[in-house]
């Protein structure tokens, strides 16, 4: 996004990435960086907050939404139905906030058509063996039940060419410092800084 309004960051992986936990930290240590709610169709799991985590809805109301064109994007994934409102952001970037869209390849591939000025960024796990590791999250599931994860993981981490930055979760504080290294450098960019800094370039110019 250029001038005044606010830039448009799309953050996937694949679950078992770290990508919750990696955004929850970023946001709180840059200001003025913000996620976006997604609403979706998947029951509520303990410990969600409708209106926080998502804004959970049925499928007939979410329907209803995608054919009256509320959403910039909208996607099935693992039988449920996501999508981000259109109207919160175009808002909150006018306002000049910088959004962040955790959303899946699907949804990637619709903004960038849309807003092809958005910054795309894919998560990885170090290794094979510690995305399988995090995907058992209990420590307790059967093996075809981490199979399936597994492959599940595996066919949206294909899709990581089709991203701007490439981040690997080797340690948290690293990929953190990579996230926020990429979030600063947006942030120097010269239409960015011309806007943020008016009157100091207007002072600097003038005879
Ligand atoms: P979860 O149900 O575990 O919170 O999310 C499952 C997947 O849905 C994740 O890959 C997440 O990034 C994706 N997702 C969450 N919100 C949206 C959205 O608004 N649009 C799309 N396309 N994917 C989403």
């Amino acid at each position: 996004m250029t001038h005044a309004t606010g830039t448009l960051y799309i953050i996937s992986a694949p679950s078992g990435a770290g990508k919750t936990s990696l955004v929850k930290a970023l946001i709180e240590q840059t200001p003025n960086l913000h996620v976006s709610v997604s609403h979706t169709t998947r029951p509520m799991r303990p410990g969600e907050t409708d209106g926080v985590n998502y804004h959970f809805t049925d499928r007939d109301a979410f329907i209803r939404l995608v054919e009256a064109g509320d959403f910039l994007e909208h996607a099935e994934v693992f039988g449920n139905l996501y999508g981000t409102s259109q109207t919160a952001v175009e808002q909150a970037l006018a306002r000049g906030h910088d959004i962040i869209l955790e959303i899946d390849w699907q949804g990637a591939e619709q903004v960038r058509r849309k807003l092809p000025q958005a910054h795309s960024i894919f998560i990885l796990p170090p290794s094979r063996e510690a995305l399988r590791h995090r995907l058992n999250s209990r420590g307790q599931d059967h093996d075809e039940v981490i199979d399936r994860r597994m492959a599940e993981a595996v066919a949206e981490m294909s899709h990581y060419v089709e991203f701007d930055s490439l981040v690997i979760n080797d340690t948290f504080d690293h990929a953190l410092d990579d996230l926020k290294a990429i979030v600063r450098s947006y942030r120097l960019q010269t239409v960015a800084q011309q806007a943020r800094h008016t009157s100091l370039l207007q002072a600097l110019l003038s005879d």
